[in-house]
C-alpha cells in the first residue's frame, strides 16, 4: 500500500501520482504548524474549501482523505506505520524550504524502512528540463520561451480508479481557521475546489481567451482567466489547463484569436520559467537575484509604507490596486506591476516588504511567481525591469485604465469623480482636491522627484561595481 500526500496537487484527476504504478493508495493531507507559520488566512481558507471538495470526490469513492496535524517528519513515518504502507508519494516541490523538509520526510522514512517516490507533476517542464545550449538555467525569458513553446508536452491524465483507493476506516475532521491559530481573511475568498477550477478554465477557454492580447492589461475587464489560486494550490493540473488552451487554439476563430491564445501560453511559461529560478535558485526569496544590487541603499519609511499598504497614496491606480488585494485577496497582473514598482522606485522601499504584504494577502501567492513579479519590478531580479524604466503611475492609470472604471470600483473615494481628474490628481491644487473628492488624500511624495532619487540610488549601487 501507498500513502499519497496531498500537498499542492488538490484534485483527483490530472494527478500523476495518483495513477503512477498499481499500488492502492490511502490520501492523505498534512496541516504541518511549521508550513502554517509561512500561510496566510486566504490561502488557507482556499485549501480548507479544496480539501472539502476533494474529500467528497474520494469519500464517493469509499475511500476518505485523512487529514492529520503535525510536523510532515513526524506524521508520515507515523502513518505508514499504522497503515503498513511500504510506500510514501508526493508531488515534487519547488522552494529550499519545502525542498528541505522533503529531505528530512524522505530520510526519516528510509530510517523505517519505507520508500518514497517523488512525481514531477506542478510544471509541463521540469528545472532542468530547458536549458540554454551549455545545459544552464535561463535567465532570460524569451530564449527560455523558445523552447518551452515548440517542445511536446504531457496530456492530462484521468483520475484513479475507485478499486485503486483505499479507506483509512476513520473520519478526520478538517479543522477550523480558529483550530490552526488563523483569523477569518478580511477579503472574499474566491470559491476553491476542483470543480471550481474546471468550471473556470471552461468558461474562460470558451470566449474570453480570444480577447486576452487585448485586454488582459485592462484591469477593469477582469479579462484575465483567474485561475492563478487553482494553479497555485493545484487545484487544476497544468497539463489539463495546456490542452484546453491548445483545444482553444484549434478552434480559434481568425489569426489574431490564436495570438491572444499564444500570449496566453506565454504566462503559462513564465510561472515555468520562474518556478525553474527558485528551483536552481532558493535564495531569491530572500536575497536579490543580482548580487550586484545588493549596495541598493533601500530606505526606511514606516509612515509611506503603511499609506501604500493601506491604498492612501494618493496615486488612484496604486490605490486601488492595494484595496483590490485587501477586498479580494487578489490583484490584476498589470496592477502587480504598477504597485510593486511604486513601493521601489517611488517610496524606495525594498522589494522584501512588498513581497512580504503580498505573501501575507494574496489568495495566489506562492514563492516563485511571487518574487519572480517583485523582483521583476524592483529590477533586481532574472530578465527583470531595467532599473531606468520607471513606471510613472499617472501615465499608467490612465493607459490601462482610461475611464477610471477600475480605480472607481475601488476607491469609493473617487466614484463620482470625472476621470480627466482622477488622472490628474497629482497636479490638482489643494483647494481643487478638497473640493473634487475631499477625503482622498494628497499624492504621498512627488513621483518626479523620487524618480530622480531612484535613478541615482540604482546607479550609485551599481557604481560601487
Ligand atoms: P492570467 O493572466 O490568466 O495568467 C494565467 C496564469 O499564468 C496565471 O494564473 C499564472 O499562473 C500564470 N502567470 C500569469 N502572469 C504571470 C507572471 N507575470 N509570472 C508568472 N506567472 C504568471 N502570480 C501568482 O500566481 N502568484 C503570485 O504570488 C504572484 N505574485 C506576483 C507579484 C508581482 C509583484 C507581480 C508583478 C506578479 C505576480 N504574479 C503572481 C503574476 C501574475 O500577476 C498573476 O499570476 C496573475 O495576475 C494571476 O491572474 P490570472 O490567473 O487571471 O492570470
Amino acid at each position: 500500500m501507498r500513502l499519497h500526500w496531498h500537498r499542492t496537487d488538490l484534485r483527483p484527476s490530472d494527478n500523476l501520482a495518483l495513477v503512477t504504478g498499481d499500488d492502492p493508495i490511502l490520501p492523505i493531507y498534512v496541516f504541518d504548524p511549521r508550513v502554517l507559520t509561512h500561510a496566510a488566512p486566504p490561502r488557507v481558507a482556499f485549501v480548507r474549501e479544496s480539501l472539502a471538495t476533494l474529500r467528497e470526490w474520494y469519500r464517493a469513492r469509499e475511500s476518505d482523505l485523512l487529514i492529520v496535524r503535525g510536523e510532515a517528519p513526524a506524521e508520515l513515518p507515523r502513518l505508514a506505520d499504522e497503515y503498513d504502507a511500504g510506500t510514501v508519494s508526493w508531488a515534487q516541490a519547488y522552494s529550499g524550504l519545502g525542498r528541505r523538509r522533503d529531505d528530512r520526510v524522505a530520510d526519516r522514512l528510509a530510517a523505517d524502512g519505507v520508500d518514497h517516490r517523488i512525481v514531477d507533476d506542478h510544471l509541463l517542464h521540469e528545472p532542468g528540463s530547458i536549458t540554454t545550449n551549455d545545459g544552464d538555467p535561463y535567465a532570460v525569458y524569451s530564449y527560455f520561451w523558445k523552447k518551452w513553446r515548440d517542445r511536446e508536452k504531457a496530456s492530462s491524465v484521468a483520475a484513479p480508479g475507485a478499486d485503486r483507493l483505499v479507506d483509512p476506516g476513520v473520519e478526520t475532521p478538517i479543522p477550523t481557521l480558529d483550530d490552526l491559530g488563523f483569523d477569518d481573511p478580511e477579503a472574499t475568498i474566491p470559491p476553491g475546489g476542483y470543480e471550481t477550477a474546471r468550471h473556470r478554465l471552461n468558461e474562460f477557454c470558451s470566449g474570453p481567451i480570444y480577447d486576452y492580447g487585448s485586454a488582459r492589461d485592462r484591469p477593469a475587464a477582469d479579462a484575465t482567466s483567474r485561475l492563478s489560486p487553482h494553479l497555485t494550490h493545484g487545484t487544476v493540473g497544468v497539463r489539463t489547463v495546456h490542452d484546453r488552451v491548445v483545444r482553444a487554439r484549434e478552434e480559434a476563430p481568425d489569426e489574431d484569436a490564436r495570438e491572444a491564445v499564444e500570449t496566453f501560453r506565454g504566462e503559462l511559461a513564465w510561472r515555468e520559467f520562474y518556478h525553474h529560478v527558485l528551483y536552481f535558485d532558493p535564495q531569491v526569496v530572500t536575497e536579490n537575484y543580482r548580487d550586484y544590487e545588493n549596495d541598493i541603499e533601500w530606505r526606511t519609511d514606516p509612515a509611506e509604507l503603511r499609506a501604500w499598504k493601506d491604498g492612501e497614496t494618493g496615486y488612484p491606480i496604486v490605490d486601488a490596486g492595494m484595496r483590490q488585494l485587501r477586498e479580494e485577496a487578489y490583484m490584476h497582473n498589470r496592477v502587480r506591476m504598477i504597485v510593486a514598482s511604486f513601493l521601489t522606485k517611488d517610496l524606495l522601499i525594498d522589494w522584501r516588504e512588498g513581497y512580504d504584504w503580498f505573501r501575507r494577502k494574496l489568495v495566489d501567492h506562492n514563492p516563485a511567481n511571487d518574487n519572480g513579479g517583485w523582483q521583476w519590478a524592483a529590477s533586481t531580479g532574472t530578465d527583470a525591469q531595467p532599473y531606468f524604466r520607471i513606471f510613472n503611475p499617472m501615465t499608467q492609470g490612465e493607459r490601462h485604465d482610461p475611464d477610471a472604471e477600475y480605480i472607481r470600483k475601488y476607491v469609493p473615494e473617487l466614484r463620482g469623480v470625472d476621470p480627466d481628474l482622477i488622472h490628474d490628481w497629482h497636479e490638482l491644487s489643494p483647494t481643487q482636491r478638497r473640493r473634487t473628492a475631499p477625503e482622498y488624500p494628497a499624492p504621498v511624495v512627488d513621483h518626479s522627484e523620487r524618480r530622480e532619487r531612484a535613478l541615482a540610488m540604482f546607479e550609485r549601487a551599481r557604481g560601487e561595481h
